[in-house]
């Protein structure tokens, strides 16, 4: 990252907007106005793309298909025979070759006659239209067909229809799905060139935490914000750094850090940012970089720090590594993490995504919700027969309930200015899941 303005304790960066009640809107901005892009690239072989940013625009170097050919199992013909008067209203052309795919038909195709064609078969010199083996009667070498039964051109997949030679076939900041794998496979390529992954650090912060396997003694819980965050970025394929549980100790919180920014482009932890924790967590993360305490105007989710933090154990000094303080509490990690943190790593990471669809569902229920912050409601949502999409909250929407964020299949997203909702109100929905 190169020069910029200092975050916290600098209005200049909110602008109108009070940091204690920042729109989500506005802290998505914020974050995306101090991510830069990954410069350094690698090359990768097609098998390791998948899910990779691909760092240049590909220029197909063939064109595809490579040849016109033939859309169905049928005949080839020049379609100007249509047109030709014929006994009874019938055409009938004499066979006079043979073309199957990867063994091209390349003698002349005289007037009058044809060639018998399989599908992905190049066309023979002179044919522009197939006409399928169903619409056709068979006698001897000939074949007689209605000419209402095919158009001029038709059944006939032209040279570079699907991509032309020199054409972008894939731009770059493209997150490579399995069809483009498949797509650059058909330009005869083998590699592609692709962003470096994104190197994310990642833990946890608290007394009462006891990592799964260990036994949990009184007053403790387990620690699943490390797992729930460590399964995110997984799901975004970038190279996540597990640095553990760190206990609630100045040293401690200092030491781990100062090494997440020595290792890593970006350090995620979770815990320790809600007001009434013990200070020394924010002197922690003031005193090693840059970093502004946030109370977003979102539910769950309120606390929030961010900025940059330095492996030198103060600002300037050593490597930097941009910083997100995520809140304790499970499911509010896990809707920061999707809301703040997600579109932060993709715009790093190169990606050029588009944003996450919202699809319009009505609520079954009243929903109780405050003006002035943007929720996000576990819900479960289904299409009914009419092919309206209908919306319910799976249960308790306490912010530490990861059992109804389990159930649900979807987020409710109530808009920053919206208030109470009745049943049959009109709502957005966030889908979980998607084809691919
Ligand atoms: P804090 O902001 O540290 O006070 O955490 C808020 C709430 O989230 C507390 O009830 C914590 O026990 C809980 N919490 C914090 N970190 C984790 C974690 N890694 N896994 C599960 N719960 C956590
Ligand atoms: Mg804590």
């Amino acid at each position: 990252m190169t020069t910029l303005n200092h975050l916290s304790g600098n209005a200049g960066c909110i602008g109108q907007y009070d940091p204690q009640a920042l729109p989500l809107s506005a802290a998505q901005a914020i974050v995306l106005q101090w991510v830069t892009p990954l410069a350094a690239s690698e090359r990768v072989s097609l098998r390791e793309a998948l899910a990779r940013v691909l760092a240049e625009d590909v220029i197909s170097p063939i064109d595809v298909p490579a040849h016109n050919n033939s859309a169905m199992d049928g005949y080839a013909f020049d379609g100007a025979a249509l047109a030709t008067a014929t006994t009874a209203g019938r055409l009938t052309l004499t066979v006079c070759g043979k073309a199957f795919a990867g063994h091209p038909y390349t003698g002349e195709v005289a007037e009058g006659t044809c060639v018998r064609i399989m599908t992905g078969a190049p066309m023979p010199a002179g044919c522009d239209t197939v006409v399928p083996q169903e619409r056709v009667a068979v006698q001897g070498e000939a074949v007689t067909f209605e000419p209402g039964a095919v158009a001029r051109g038709a059944n006939a997949r032209r040279k570079g229809e699907d991509l032309a030679r020199g054409g972008v076939a894939l731009a770059a900041g493209r997150v490579l799905h399995a069809c483009d794998i498949g797509l650059l496979a058909s330009l005869g390529l083998v590699e592609a060139s692709v962003k470096q992954r994104l190197r994310v650090a990642y833990f946890s912060t608290g007394d009462e935490l006891r990592s799964p396997g260990e036994p949990l003694e009184p007053g403790c819980i387990y620690d699943s914000n490390r797992y729930a965050l460590g399964a995110m970025l997984h799901r975004l394929n970038v190279e996540a750094i597990d640095l553990g549980v760190v206990r609630d100790e100045p040293e401690a919180l200092a030491a781990t850090l100062k090494l997440a920014a020595e290792t890593a482009d970006v350090v995620l932890t979770s815990g320790g940012v809600s007001v009434g924790e013990a200070d020394f967590t924010r002197e922690q993360l003031q005193a090693l970089g840059d970093v502004s305490f946030w109370g977003l105007a979102m539910r769950p989710g309120r606390p929030l720090a961010f900025g940059r933090i330095w492996s030198g154990g103060r600002p300037g000094a050593g490597r930097a590594a941009l910083l997100f303080g995520l809140p304790g509490n499970p499911v509010a990690t896990m809707v920061s993490f999707y809301q703040i943190v997600r579109p932060a790593l993709m715009a790093m990471a190169g990606a050029k995504a588009q944003p996450v669809p919202l699809v319009p569902a009505v609520s079954e229920q009243p929903i109780r919700k405050r003006a002035g912050r943007t929720e996000f409601q576990r819900g479960l949502a289904r299409r009914d027969a009419g092919g309206q999409w209908r919306v319910a909250p799976t249960g308790s929407q306490s912010s530490g309930a990861l059992s109804t964020m389990s159930e649900a299949n979807c987020f409710i997203v109530l808009a920053h200015e919206a208030g109470d909702l009745d049943a049959g109100d009109a709502v957005d929905i966030m889908l979980f899941d998607g084809l691919v």
